[in-house]
């Protein structure tokens, strides 16, 4: 996307995103960037999100409770999704291979061409765990 201005606002949303670990909302996302520029619309950080997975530069991560995540993190990883509480991490795994000897084999009987897979594990994070044992 030559000729693409340069926005600090997208480099800050950008460096957020890559520093965490939390998968956040465009809602968390737009708290977060608010602290550095005060005068930033909702509406911005939208559309600078939406440029950057566009880019893909970040990822948008689907989610249970109808908004979106996303996710500074483009290599090839996997996501938890708590049931309880919403929140979305990483999950370390060795499934690449697995995974694309499924997209191919899925592509043998499919008329499109399909070049990747999204998959989501869910349950009880450890914190949710730890209160449904106390309550
Ligand atoms: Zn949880
Ligand atoms: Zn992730």
């Amino acid at each position: 996307m030559a000729g693409l201005k340069y926005s600090r606002q997208r480099e800050a949303v950008k460096n957020y995103l890559m520093s965490t670990k939390e998968h956040p909302t465009a809602d968390m996302v737009y708290n977060k960037i608010r602290e550095e520029y005060p005068n930033i619309s909702l509406g911005t950080v939208y559309r600078n999100l939406s440029l950057l997975v566009e880019l893909g530069e970040v990822v948008k991560v689907p989610s249970m409770d109808g908004c979106d995540h996303f996710d500074g993190d483009t290599s090839a990883h996997y996501h938890f999704i708590c049931t309880e509480c919403g929140r979305i991490s990483d999950i370390d795994t060795n499934l690449e291979e697995e995974l694309s000897r499924i997209n191919r084999e899925v592509n043998r009987g499919f008329d499109g061409y399909i070049n990747g897979s999204a998959i989501h594990f869910y349950g009880h994070c450890q914190d949710c765990m730890a209160k449904s044992k106390i309550s």
